[in-house]
């Protein structure tokens, strides 16, 4: 039997099994990063994104993993604040890290992994509505909070104002039992840095 808390890539060769599997909040988010990072992806093997990604967050607190010979890390310029695990055979991205997590939470897109446990759980937010490309993004709630950015400090305050995410965005009151997503991503050891220049869809990377 397949053990539980199970987040892999989509062909199976990295995986990752959780401590803690109860997701901690979602959102959706619209930013031009997530969607250049898969749009790599897909260029490389991986899926086409969509214009507003539905992420999670879990406990970055991980029991055990498999296939870290196939891991890659990456960030999409030098002055990144996110580090983006793939697997370097079929171009998953299973795990994001950004500096604001404070290794409390790690992030995944569910629909570009693979897990076997509910990750579903409803929005609290819709995030960076100004880099979404069409004219009108339809949400599924109306009464859902949207940003267009959290640029200004009266949106970053709104947004940590939403229960419970600034609980999430802090270091853990308790610590990983298991093994950090930081401490994997050193495990991986050098991150490839992709030097993407921002907001680029990459349309030519993908004729060439
Ligand atoms: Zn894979
Ligand atoms: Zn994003």
């Amino acid at each position: 039997m397949d053990k539980k808390n199970k987040i892999s890539c989509s062909c199976g060769s990295c995986q990752l099994f959780l401590n803690d599997s109860l997701p901690k909040y979602s959102v959706m988010c619209a930013c031009e990063d997530c969607r250049q990072a898969l749009r790599w992806a897909e260029i490389n093997g991986g899926k086409k994104p969509k214009d507003i990604l539905y992420s999670v967050y879990f406990r970055s607190d991980i029991q055990s993993y498999n296939g870290i010979e196939n891991m890659i890390a990456t960030q999409l310029r030098g002055d990144a604040s996110s580090t983006r695990i793939y697997c370097k055979k079929c171009f998953s991205c299973f795990a994001v890290d950004h500096v604001n997590y404070q290794n409390n939470v790690f992030m995944i897109q569910p629909d570009y992994c693979k897990q076997n446990f509910n990750v579903r759980i409803p929005p609290l937010a819709v995030l960076n509505l100004q880099d979404y490309p069409g004219e009108f993004a339809e949400l599924d709630s109306d009464t859902i909070p949207v940003f267009h950015s959290r640029k200004y400090p009266q949106e970053r305050k709104r947004f940590l104002s939403i229960e419970p995410i600034s609980e999430y965005l802090t270091p853990p009151k308790t610590p990983a039992k298991g093994t950090t997503i930081r401490e994997i991503i050193s495990q991986i050891g050098k991150i490839r840095v992709l030097d993407l220049i921002k907001g680029d869809n990459l349309e030519e990377l993908h004729n060439e």
